[in-house]
Formats: structure tokens, sequence, C-alpha cells
């Protein structure tokens, strides 16, 4: 089975204005790369647009009408989120593909899925746009799941921003395990160590804000310390990664040292967890990334490890996050106290 390359050219036609980071260069950036030399064992899929009713299992109704009636048109949402004509099409179109991703995966129709979309979606709130998210992609996409019977969704959100959005969307729930590394302090300010779930739900959240310069043995330590015998315990039935780019060393908008070889690896330690509990289903969908260059390498070699090439090795040495790790550790005792 064949990985899902899920694209389509009208989200490039989503324009936040003039100099803002969010640009189409980035999306035509990864296609460009994949469609001129493309990977072995991938499927460049056409996704569709999200249907109202998918919207509407993470957004207020109120909310998704009101986005909706943008459609060809221009506002102002928030400070850093605006739409042009064309946005809600790649809006429904992003939220639609990472949807579809799941249900390719599920029915056995691809072995992994990625979402090359945008706008992006981690920060979308239940009933607000916010930074530079109209819809939540992989929450819609989650949601998807739960709709068709699965019970143990875990959602690893590597973006270098916290995923806010997500976070709200399933904390007082155990169908979804959400986990979070992100730079902190750091926008949107959420995302604290503390932050593990309410309710129901609680233990459920495991966040991970880490200091600024964290490179890629400090992320494989976390992964590999608190990260990774969490999502083993949960024993997922399928695995929805919030795939942001924006920890990468070169990133313009934020101050950790990734390479793409710590993006491959991270991918293939998710990619462990879902070979081992759920057959490998596996839907990663795009959040940030804002400079050209590695981001198109960084997606280019996540997707190589999603066909089957082998993840570079890479030692689990905490050195700027000794003291996060600790902390991380601690937070997450009550509940998963045994296997850390
Ligand atoms: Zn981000």
């Amino acid at each position: 089975m064949a990985v899902a390359l899920l694209y389509d050219p009208r989200c490039l036609d989503h324009d936040p204005g003039p100099m803002h980071p969010e640009s189409p260069d980035r999306l035509r950036a990864i296609w460009s790369d994949l469609s001129g030399n493309p990977i072995a064992g991938t499927e460049g899929i056409a996704p569709p647009e999200a249907t109202r009713e998918e919207l509407t299992r993470v957004h207020e109704e109120a909310y998704v009408d009101a986005i909706l009636r943008l459609a060809g048109k221009e506002a102002s949402l928030d400070a850093d989120t605006s739409v042009s004509p064309g946005s809600i099409e790649a809006a429904r179109l992003s939220a639609g593909a990472a949807a579809e991703g799941v249900r390719r995966v599920l029915d056995g129709r691809a072995q992994s899925a990625f979402a090359l979309v945008r706008p992006p979606g981690h920060h979308a709130e239940k009933t607000r746009a916010m930074g530079f998210c109209l819809f939540n992609n992989v929450a819609v996409a989650a949601a998807e799941a739960h709709a068709r019977g699965v019970s143990r969704v875990l959602c690893v959100d590597w973006d270098v921003h916290h995923g806010n959005g997500t976070q709200h969307a399933f904390e007082s729930r155990r169908d979804l395990l959400f986990m979070s590394t992100h730079q902190f302090p750091f926008y949107p300010g959420t995302g604290h160590e503390s932050e593990i779930g309410l309710g129901q739900g609680e233990g459920y959240t495991v966040n991970a804000p880490l200091p600024a310069g964290c490179g890629d043995h400090d992320y494989a330590a976390i992964f590999d310390y608190v990260l990774l015998p969490i999502a083993q315990a949960y024993r997922p039935e399928l695995v929805l990664v919030s795939a942001g780019f924006d920890a990468h060393r070169a990133d313009p908008l934020a101050d950790m040292a990734l390479s793409e070889d710590g993006f491959a690896a991270l991918c293939g330690a998710v990619k462990e967890i879902a070979d081992e509990h759920c057959q490998g289903r596996m839907v990663l969908t795009l959040e940030g990334g804002y400079d050209l260059a590695a981001l198109a390498g960084s997606v280019r070699a996540c997707i190589e490890v999603l066909a089957g090439a082998s993840p570079p090795p890479l030692d689990p040495l905490p050195r700027r996050a000794a003291g996060a790790l600790n902390r991380i550790r601690q937070a997450q005792k009550t509940h998963w106290g045994k296997y850390l």
C-alpha cells in the first residue's frame, strides 16, 4: 500500500497578505520538490472539501457558518489571520484532506497519509480563528476517526508552537491522547506542563514545553524518556501528527535547532508506535514551517520514512532540555508514573 499525499493546488489560493510568513510559496516549495523528484511508494491524491457536518464536529455551528459566508471575500479575523477570496475553499480542502487521510488509512486504501495543506489548523479554537488557522484540520481528522468508531487516537504535535486549539477540543476526553512539544514561553502562551487534561480527560494531555535552542538530541530525549513510553501505554488505534517544521534551526519565526534528520527521526519514532499498535495507520497534517528550503527538505525526509526508509539514529541527550524533562516527567507521574 502506498503513502497517500493529499494535495490540491487550490490551497495556494489562500493569500494572507504581502510579507505574511504563511505564504503560498511554502506549499509551492514542498510540492515542486516532491513532484520534481517523486518518492517511490507515494501516491498523490486530490482531497475533497470538508463538509459542514465534519467541521461542526469540532467548531460551533455559528462559527463554521460565519467562516463559510466569507467565501470569495476578504476579511481580517485576528491580528495575524486574514482571508482572501480563495481562503475558505483552501481551508475546507485542508480540513477535508486531513479527514480523507483518516478514511484512507482506516479503510486500508493507504498505508499512511500526509495532508500537504494550508492554511494550517492547530491554533483554531472551537469558536475562533487564530494564529494563521481557520479550521482545526487535525481535530477534524480526529473527529472523523471517532465518528468511525476509533476509541483511542494519539495526536502528536511537534510544531514549535503549542497546539492550543487541538488541546482544548479534546482535553476533557480519553479517546484522544494529545502530546505537544513546543518552545516555551512562546506564542500562543498555553502548553505549560501542568496542563494535563480536565475531568475525565485528566492524564490524556501531555505537554512538553521546552527552552529555546533545543536540537535533535534534546527532542530525542523528550520522545524516548516521556512521550513514547506514554504513547506505548495508551495503545493507539490511529496516530495523527500535527506536523509543523518551524522547530527547524533555519526557521525565521522560532528559536529551536532541529535538522531534517531530527524530523525524520521523530517521524520514525512515531511510526514505530503506529507499526506496533495499529498496523502503521498514521496521518500527518502540515502545520507551520517558514524557511522554504528547510520546510521542503524536512517534509521530504518525513515522507521517505513513511515510505520505508530507515530514520537516522539519534542518541537521546537532554542537554538544554534536562530541566524541562524532569518537570514534564514529574507532571505526568500521577497518571503514567509506572511507565516512565
Ligand atoms: Zn507553528
